[in-house]
């Protein structure tokens, strides 16, 4: 028969009686659960809120320092994810025992002396529950991947850089601090799709993220915003920043070529970089359109290069300090 820890699940056994928590811990282990134990309430409380927490808990009710509704409820008021699902275990058996517990958080619940069928098929359905919810934990973070990251890319999308661009200059503001962005179109790329074929085309542009990434700091966002064309977010950098991470970022472009099927590809890319000078409220798209003058700019140069335009109408906002 299918034991019910088949796909192995963390339990705590939270109970103030060691005979009570021997008995459930080798009957668990029998079916193939890693179990944990608590010795009172506060305990099963910092273990359910702690590092990788048990996905399910069998809580007695009268425990010392916290009981077991007082447990869930505390459980449920932070509604922490992943879900964890609570079973009282109880010598109360009267109805108002039973509501009291079910309405402090618990899940289900099972009478002492507990009945090892009975228990078994309580835990087999806690184990459905779980794995709903972690099916229904993926399906969502599969979502928020498609809805937030350019799918050929895994950079984030143009609505997403965009909407980080414009907290970006609000925080700047408030912090009086420089905010650098800067954008990139690879040159010729319509020859590239050309010469070496679309796949190819997609390969170039994958691997120019996984460059442009490797380069970046942990708090600076790159997104794209175009088909060939991407949005860097440099929070704290001012002109001169902005301009050597972009020619930094040109140079690792163009030095080494993509390979694709045993092909070099000659890949490079023309920048526009700007910046926003602390203490001023401008919209994102001013720093937008900025560092796309500055792309055509260095197109029109010739390709390959950085070129930095200040924003325009720069001076006329600076705020009035009172
Ligand atoms: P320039 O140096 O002036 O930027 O020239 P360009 O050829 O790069 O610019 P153009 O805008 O004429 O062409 C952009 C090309 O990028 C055309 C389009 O087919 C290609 N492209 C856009 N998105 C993708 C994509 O996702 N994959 C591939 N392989 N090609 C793409
Ligand atoms: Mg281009
Ligand atoms: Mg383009």
């Amino acid at each position: 028969m299918d034991t019910p820890g088949a796909s192995s699940m963390k339990i705590l056994i939270a109970d103030d009686s060691l005979v009570m928590q021997r008995l459930l811990q080798a009957t668990l282990e029998s079916w193939h659960f890693e179990v944990t134990c608590a010795g009172d309430g506060a305990e099963a409380l910092a273990r359910l809120q702690g590092d990788a927490p048990p996905e399910l808990a069998i809580l007695d009710w009268m425990m010392p320092v916290l009981t077991g509704p007082e447990v869930c409820r505390l459980v449920r008021e932070r509604a922490t994810s992943p879900y964890t699902y609570l079973i009282l275990l109880t010598a109360k058996s009267q109805r108002e025992d039973i509501v009291e517990g079910m309405g402090a958080g618990a899940d289900d619940y099972v009478v002492k002396p507990f009945d090892k069928h009975e228990l078994e098929v309580r835990l087999r359905a806690g184990r459905r529950i779980i794995e709903l919810q972690n099916q229904l934990m993926l399906a969502q973070e599969a979502l928020r991947e498609q809805a937030t990251r350019d799918a050929l890319t895994g950079c984030w999308n143009r609505r997403v850089i965009l909407e980080t661009l414009s907290r970006e200059t609000i925080r700047a503001e408030r912090e009086t601090r420089h905010l650098g962005v800067v954008m990139l179109d690879l040159d010729h790329f319509k020859q590239i799709n050309d010469t070496h074929g679309h796949a190819a085309g997609d390969e170039a542009l994958r691997e120019v993220v996984r460059r442009v990434m490797g380069m970046i700091r942990g708090y600076d966002a790159l997104g794209r915003i175009g088909g060939e064309e991407f949005l860097i977010v440099l929070p704290g950098c001012d002109e001169l920043r902005a301009l050597s991470h972009a020619e930094r970022i040109r140079q690792a472009v163009e030095r080494t070529p993509v390979i694709v099927d045993g092909h070099e590809i000659k890949v490079t890319a023309s920048f526009g970089a700007s910046s926003m000078p602390p203490g001023i409220a401008m919209p994102a798209d001013l720093l937008v359109r900025a560092a796309d003058e500055g792309l055509y700019a260095a197109k029109r140069q010739g390709r390959n290069r950085v070129s930095f335009q200040l924003p325009e109408q720069l001076g006329q906002t600076r705020k009035a300090v009172s």
